[in-house]
């Protein structure tokens, strides 16, 4: 019999694990709680720094998971180490004994309406960035109005005391100046500003984009945080920010604001973590045993994590991180 590795999440990181698994010759069992394989990167539109179409990927990623088990609109909701690995328990009364898990259970955005001086949630035209990937795939957003004057604010969620998310979200950069490539695609005439405070653009590819969203588009990257938004007589957004590289005050009216919202760790794991024994760490993302060496590892034994349960990251870092999952998890099953 085939030893069976249970992997929670149908994520790029999941699916990707499972697909390499699958190959070296044990049985994934994929367990995912919505409809649908292929996690948040099925509702982007393209994919920085590239523009890659998301649903290829997907497609790609879908193609390699033939023959894998996959459960859908499923979870577990209870699991115990045994003799010979894991008992666990699923949402459809389905039991399964396994000798390894693999948690990679992704990200939430962060929920906007807890920074309330951005107004979203009170203001019509104060939308996500995962709001606006959804406009790019369905052309649809009743808020999206042919817009004049754009605005990006980013870091919403991330390095902020206010929210307890010191840490950096490390994709939300390179995801604003994408998107904000793609609003001039879409809307030529359009003013863009993105308002930031450090511009982190880490990986291959990434100066390259952050040059041709100024060259190609005029994008006007503006450094300083926006401190607060309101509405005035016409229905105009009216913000208030500080240019930090001329130290002055800044005041302007957009026709649409866009949230750039971190990653946080999806917490409907919870309660199957706990049970595992696999504690969060200062960021609120999953431990991994060490750092450098055991990134895939956890404290538990025969407990695995992979993808952006542990930390904000990008697509291509998820992927290479799943990869290293599969072989950590076989060397495990062949000790
Ligand atoms: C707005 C935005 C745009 C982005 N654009 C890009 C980009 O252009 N390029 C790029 O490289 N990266 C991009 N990223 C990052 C990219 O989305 C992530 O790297 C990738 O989605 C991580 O995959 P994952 O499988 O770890 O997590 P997820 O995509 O979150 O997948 C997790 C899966 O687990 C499932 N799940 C969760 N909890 C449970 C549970 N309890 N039981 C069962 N299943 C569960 C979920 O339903 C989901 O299917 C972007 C991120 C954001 C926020
Ligand atoms: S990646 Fe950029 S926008 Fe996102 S938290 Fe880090 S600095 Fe802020």
């Amino acid at each position: 019999m085939k030893e069976k590795i249970l992997i929670i999440g149908g994520g790029a990181a999941g699916m990707e694990a499972a697909s390499q698994l699958y190959k070296m010759g044990l049985h994934p069992v994929i367990i995912e709680k919505s409809e649908a394989l292929g996690g948040h990167i099925a509702q982007w539109d393209r994919l920085f720094p590239a523009f890659h179409p998301a649903k290829d990927v997907v497609e790609k990623m879908l193609d390699d998971v033939k023959g894998v088990d996959v459960r859908l609109e499923t979870e577990v909701v209870d699991i115990q180490r045994d003799n010979n690995g894991f008992h666990a328990v699923l949402s459809n009364n389905e039991k399964l004994d396994v000798q390894a898990v693999v948690l990679a259970t992704g990200f939430d955005v962060f929920k906007a309406e807890r920074k309330q001086e951005y107004g979203y949630g009170i203001y019509n035209n104060v939308i996500t960035n995962a709001e606006l990937e959804q406009f790019f795939r369905t052309g649809k957003d009743e808020r999206i109005n042919h817009p004049k004057r754009i605005g990006f604010v980013h870091c919403v969620g991330a390095r902020d005391v206010k929210v307890c998310n010191t840490y950096c979200s490390k994709v939300c950069c390179a995801t604003a100046l994408k998107q904000a490539c793609e609003v001039k695609e879409v809307f030529p005439d359009a003013e863009v500003y993105t308002f930031y405070m450090d511009l982190r653009m880490f990986g291959p590819g990434y100066e390259d984009l952050y040059l041709k969203t100024q060259k190609d588009f005029d994008v006007k990257c503006v450094r300083g945080r926006v401190c607060e938004v309101s509405e005035n007589m016409d229905g105009k957004l009216v913000i208030k920010a500080e240019d930090t590289l001329f130290g002055k005050p800044l005041k302007m009216t957009l026709d649409l604001l866009v949230l750039m919202c971190s990653m946080e760790k999806n917490k409907s794991i919870n309660a199957i973590q706990q049970k595992l024994g696999v504690a969060d760490n200062s960021d609120g993302f999953m431990q991994s045993k060490d750092t450098y060496l055991g990134m895939n590892e956890t404290a538990q034994e025969g407990v695995f994590v992979a993808g952006a349960c542990t930390a904000p990251k990008s697509l291509p870092d998820t992927i290479a991180e799943a990869r290293a999952v599969a072989v950590e998890v076989f060397n495990y099953i062949n000790r």
